[in-house]
């Protein structure tokens, strides 16, 4: 059996300021977790993951960058870890180190999301899915159905709105400018 390797919880404690050693796995997070289903690793098994120093396993799942940052899972912890967090530093380890998965799902969400409101001064949601799936030509036919169940519900409005773009362009340099202040 190999040793554990206690780096990546001392990296945790270090960044995201909590301790993954206090998990006794009860898995209130993953009971709690929307995405939990949809990938093969669970919030809890993250926890486990960090405490052993398998950081591989983490990086070449898919959970971390199925994870929407709800906290529900940090909110249901009864050790008040903060797994929110926990995945936010797994998903920066993954971009510092170039291992962000080529099929990673929603891994340029971000990127994509302030591009768009560039271009349309607020978040225009059919783009914004159909960039995502460009640069994962394997989930193209995914949650075709649902589209269009959507679709024809009117949750989905096939047209962007324009939103002030002068004052978003402004928003994102004052981000740039802080961004280039911290570096
Ligand atoms: S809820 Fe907290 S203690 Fe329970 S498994 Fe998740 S991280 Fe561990
Ligand atoms: S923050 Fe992420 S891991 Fe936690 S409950 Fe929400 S989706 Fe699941």
């Amino acid at each position: 059996m190999a040793a554990i390797d206690t780096a990546l919880a001392a990296r945790v404690s270090a960044e995201a300021g909590t301790n993954a050693y206090k998990c006794y796995q009860c898995k209130k997070c993953s009971t709690g977790c929307p995405v939990a289903g949809f990938a093969e690793l669970h919030p809890a098994q993250i926890i486990r993951l960090v405490q052993l120093g398998d950081l591989d396993s983490v990086l070449d799942g898919d959970f971390i960058w199925l994870c929407t940052g709800c906290e529900t899972c940090t909110t249901r912890c009864p050790q008040g870890i903060d797994i929110a967090a926990v995945m936010d530093e797994m998903r920066i380890i993954a971009r510092q180190t170039k291992r962000v998965k080529k099929d990673a799902p929603f891994a340029n969400i971000l990127d994509l999301n302030l591009k768009s409101m560039k271009r349309w001064g607020r978040l225009y949601e059919v783009e914004l899915l159909m960039l995502d799936k460009l640069t994962r030509p394997s989930s193209l036919m995914d949650d075709v159905g649902m589209g269009i169940k959507m679709f024809a519900k009117g949750k989905i409005n096939p047209l962007p709105t324009v939103g002030d773009r002068t004052q978003m362009k402004r928003m994102l340099a004052e981000i740039e400018k802080i961004k280039g202040e911290r570096s």
